[in-house]
């Protein structure tokens, strides 16, 4: 099974195709520098209809589905983007979908994915007061799990909000938040009950509550386009009508969305590891050594067959599984199993395709060398590598 390429997603992929080479393409290097992308190109992405792709129009989305939203995702970076500026572009990808869910929505976030269906009901007011703004580039949302003490196990986080009359007060801090400079709220894991009990629930944070503060921007490895922070709450009082769902239904709704998450997190993985493919190909046909083109040589050109099986063995998988998901399908394991596959081949992929550069590809100026560093991530975030493991060990009835 593979994701079928109907009419509307051929303009799909022109229309992003054409937003990448229009709007990021000129300056992307300038907002790898600063640490961040700004505003005004969510603002644009939504007018052209991209940023709402995978949310129901009902909530100010533009619809379609996680498949859909996997498409964006590969032509965003085999057009020249990167996992990188998805992070920073598409954070409401995570920072959304539970809200919309709450409301009885659906959504096929570029970073998150579909949900249980139906008509809009009780927390439509979130909707209209985040998911919307948000989904028309007015505001910017973050989402705020892992803790200064842990982000692998979910359960064990400790920051409390303890129930004040119509309001909660909120004490704790959270880290590696992406988007958490540019946020103007943040959909936050909370403990609802005493610290580690794993009674979770998930409260909607304004920027400029009082007491809460957003701390240093993080500087990274990669991701330097998407800005990354710390966040501390002190006694940080939030009305009750902030929170999505019931209380402690955090836990449940955290782990239903990690699903589409993590394809997010593989196709860019595999989407980075065909766009290097590219690059090498395109550098090994042009650059001659020893009075021939690198392509020319058998070695090379083996070298090149094998990243390419491998991207392509990947991106293959990825789709079978995703369409599965798509359908409603309970693959937990095989959704871990495709975040293993597609991150070990864009690994060897970006490392090799570095290599074929030679000096160049160590170079900023080479785009390969941005790859290089943005790929490490991807088997860290939503779920590491040996996370994933455990998951499909449980899977096989280990
Ligand atoms: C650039 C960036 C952006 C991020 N964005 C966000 C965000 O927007 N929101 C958010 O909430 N979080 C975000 N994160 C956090 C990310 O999800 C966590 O870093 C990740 O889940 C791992 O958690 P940890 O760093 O606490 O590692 P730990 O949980 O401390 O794990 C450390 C190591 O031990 C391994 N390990 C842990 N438990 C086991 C086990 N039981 N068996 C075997 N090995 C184990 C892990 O695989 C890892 O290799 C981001 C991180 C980065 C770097």
């Amino acid at each position: 099974m593979t994701i079928v390429d109907t009419p509307e997603r051929r303009q799909l992929r022109e229309l992003t195709r054409a937003f990448v080479t229009r709007e990021v393409l000129p300056h992307l290097a300038d907002w790898e520098r600063a640490g961040e992308v700004p505003r005004e190109l969510h603002a644009t992405a939504a007018k052209i209809g991209l940023l709402g792709i995978g949310f129901p129009e009902s909530v100010g989305g533009s619809g379609g589905d996680l498949l859909d939203s996997i498409v964006v995702t590969e032509e965003i970076i085999r057009s020249g983007g990167s996992s990188g500026l998805i992070a920073a572009l598409f954070t409401h990808g995570i920072a959304l979908p539970h809200m919309v869910a709450a409301a009885g929505g659906q959504s096929g976030g570029l970073l998150r994915g579909r949900l249980g269906g139906g008509q809009l009901r009780g927390d439509d007011d979130l909707v209209d007061r985040y998911v919307r703004p948000t989904l028309a580039g007015t505001m910017i949302g973050a989402l705020a799990i892992t803790e200064p003490d842990g982000g692998s196990d979910v359960a064990a986080i400790r920051t409390t909000a303890r129930r004040d009359g119509d309001h909660y007060v909120v004490n704790g801090s959270k880290t590696y938040i992406t988007s958490g400079v540019r946020a103007d709220f943040v959909t936050t894991a909370v403990c609802t009950d005493f610290p580690g009990s794993g009674e979770l629930s998930l409260l909607v944070i304004d920027k400029g509550t009082p007491g809460f503060t957003v701390g240093r921007r993080l500087e990274k490895l990669g991701w330097h386009c998407s800005d990354t922070a710390e966040l501390s709450f002190v006694d940080v009082r939030v009305p009750v009508t902030n929170r999505i769902g019931e209380e402690n239904t955090g836990f449940l709704a955290i782990m239903q969305h990690f699903a589409a998450e993590r394809l997010s997190l593989a196709t860019q993985a595999y989407a980075t590891a065909q766009r290097c493919v590219e690059l090498a190909t395109r550098w090994c046909r042009d650059r001659a050594t020893f009075g021939r083109p690198l392509a020319s040589r058998q070695l090379i050109r083996h070298r090149l067959a094998e990243m390419h099986t491998r991207a392509e063995a990947a991106r293959a998988y990825v789709h079978e599984v995703a369409t599965r998901v798509a359908a409603g399908e309970p693959v937990v394991t095989e959704v871990a199993m495709a975040k293993n596959v597609a991150v070990a081949a864009c690994d060897q992929v970006v490392d090799q395709a570095l290599q074929l550069h030679g000096g160049f590809g160590y170079l900023r100026d080479a785009e390969v060398e941005r790859h290089y560093r943005d790929a490490r991530i991807l088997g860290i975030g939503g779920g590491t590598t040996e996370i994933m493991n455990e998951i499909i060990a449980k899977g096989i009835g280990l």
